[in-house]
């Protein structure tokens, strides 16, 4: 019943999740990382992460970006600065860059265009966009502008959690799922992902969640253990759904391993991050366990540290005082560490 194969049901998903067996949980790691050298190989990709505005119009209630935070001394880069960031990233041999940043409509659609543009005629990167809930129009621009990639997480399945956690904009026409369907109109490698454990998320939901990885038949899927933030509702214990505390998944280090692996086995094709979340939970070896159990992409930081330390979606954060410079030097070491090697070039999704 609770095989290992492709076609895992929400049943054995929701087994594999609850398992807590060393023995068992092996063969787990070891199914998930054969399927991962099958279907991507050795490669692990780096993609130079930019975080070009931490402003947010949005109430999240577990993201320390969301405008209800106070006390966050907001900054969003110039154009010099975020061309500097993508022609170092292209130096450390890095072949994608990702601009990711609040909801801000500070940043004008026809600014971000300009950037993509003159990022593509000047260096041979791909280009990923995370910048929320924009509109199709503006998807559709950026798209023709040259933007390959675009990252919006889904964050859970569950309507009744995510309308708790994430207030609607006014106005707002569009879900996160329509938005998927839309990126992938316009010929978007589309990414999307859920944070582990969060106050109110059950197995059942995120058995589900893996489900629709393999339904939205995704090309990168991060998901990363949810981190407290003590400046938001959610991480003062503003708990949104009363749930029976043992369907309640656990933010823990294992369980983002088990989500990795699960992902790896519905998706044998998807990029796959071992996420800054996971590193800040297991700061010695959190990024190479991911590595080893399904994933196959890191995202270095190559923010300027003086802004950096201002992106403070939760506390506590992986890297934050590395430059961009000992950064690379510390993953290639590691990468090198495990018998694997840096992925060249862009490192799309393989079909
Ligand atoms: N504004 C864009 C968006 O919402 O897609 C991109 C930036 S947003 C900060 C990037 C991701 O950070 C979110 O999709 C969410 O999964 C993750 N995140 C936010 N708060 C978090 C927390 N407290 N713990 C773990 N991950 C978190």
């Amino acid at each position: 019943m609770n095989h290992l194969t492709k076609n895992l049901t929400l049943e054995s998903l929701e087994h594999w999740l609850r398992q807590d067996n060393a023995a068992e949980l092996e063969k787990l790691w070891a199914a998930a990382d054969a399927v991962r050298r099958e279907h991507v190989g050795d490669a692990v990709h780096l993609r130079g992460l930019i975080e070009i505005s931490n402003y947010c119009v949005r109430q999240c209630a577990y993201c320390g970006l969301a405008v209800t935070n106070p006390y966050l001394e907001r900054y969003r880069m110039t154009d010099e600065e975020i061309l500097e960031c993508a022609r170092q990233a292209h130096q450390f041999g890095y072949g994608t860059v990702v601009m990711q940043a609040g909801e801000d409509y500070g940043l004008e659609t026809d600014r971000i265009a300009r950037l993509v543009q003159a990022i593509k005629a000047e260096l041979p990167l791909a280009v990923t966009l995370s910048l929320g809930e924009r509109n199709p129009q503006e998807l559709a621009l950026w798209r023709t502008a040259g933007a390959d990639r675009y990252l919006l997480r889904f964050e859970t399945s569950d309507p009744e959690l995510y309308a708790m956690i994430h207030p609607p904009r006014p106005g707002q026409t569009y879900s996160r799922f329509d938005l998927l369907r839309i990126l992938r109109q316009l010929g978007y490698e589309v990414g999307s992902g859920v944070m582990i454990g969060i106050p109110g998320q059950t197995y059942r939901t995120l058995a589900h969640d893996i489900l629709k990885f393999e339904q939205f038949d995704l090309d990168m899927i991060g998901v990363g253990p949810y981190i407290p933030n003590p400046l938001t509702p959610l991480g003062r214990g503003e708990e949104p759904l009363c749930i029976d505390p043992e369907q309640q998944v656990p933010n823990s280090e294992l369980m983002a391993y088990k989500v990795i692996a699960l992902t790896r086995l519905v998706c044998p094709q998807a990029n796959i991050p071992s996420t800054t979340a996971l590193a800040t939970i297991n700061r010695d070896n959190g990024r190479e366990l991911g590595l080893s159990r399904g994933a196959n992409v890191v995202m270095p930081n190559v923010t300027p540290v003086k802004y950096r330390t201002r992106y403070e979606i939760y506390p506590g954060k992986a890297c934050l005082n590395e430059t961009a410079q000992a950064c690379q030097g510390c993953l290639k070491g590691r990468i090198r560490a495990l018998g694997r090697f840096v992925g060249q070039g862009p490192g799309g999704r393989v079909r």
